[in-house]
């Protein structure tokens, strides 16, 4: 057998400078192994509108313990983040990475491993700006079938509008009508 024991690759690590390489690994994803990162998101992604939801469906995920922000995250979205942990029940905490490896500026990580494949988001749902600027939750049959098609995340933001709603008034929050 070619197979080397557990000792012989330890120690041929060690030549190799392991500990050098999982210190900068440890870096770039806020202080964890990438083998505990379930998601991690870029700072261009966080300051995305949608970012926050995109987090909370993700925090429903049992195996998250943690939610870890780079220290450079803007306060103001920062605390939305502090905010979504606290709901979830999930740890909390900003890292300073200093030696800047990665742009990676949120990851939620596990207290364990868990080898997810894809932790970084390569298209970010989009929510369309009508529906970001709705004037209320309530949609009209259209506009909730279109919701559905284009943003399935989000469609639980939102409601149809009910026989009730029709009877008091209520009208679409993008198109103003009632059905
Ligand atoms: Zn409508």
């Amino acid at each position: 057998m070619n197979q080397k024991s557990d000792l012989e690759k330890y120690v041929e690590y060690g030549i190799a400078g392991v500990p050098e390489i999982k210190g900068s690994e440890k870096r770039y994803w806020l202080g964890e192994f990438r083998e505990r990162v379930i998601l991690a998101l870029t700072f261009e992604q966080i300051y995305r509108k949608e970012a926050l939801k995109v987090v909370e469906e993700k925090c429903k995920d049992k195996r998250v313990d943690k939610i870890i922000l780079e220290d450079n995250v803007q306060s103001t979205v920062a605390e939305k983040f502090m905010e979504l942990a606290s709901k979830y029940d999930k740890d909390y905490k900003m890292i300073d990475t200093q030696n800047k490896l990665g742009e990676i500026a949120l990851v939620l990580a596990s207290n364990e491993a868990v080898d997810e494949k894809d932790v970084l988001i390569k298209q970010m749902p989009i929510l369309p700006d009508i529906f970001y600027n709705a004037k209320n939750k309530k949609l009209c049959k259209k506009h909730m079938q279109m919701l559905k098609e284009e943003a399935p995340l989000f469609v639980d933001e939102f409601q149809e509008i009910t026989f009730l709603d029709r009877v008091m008034g209520v009208k679409c929050g993008v198109c103003d009508k009632i059905d």
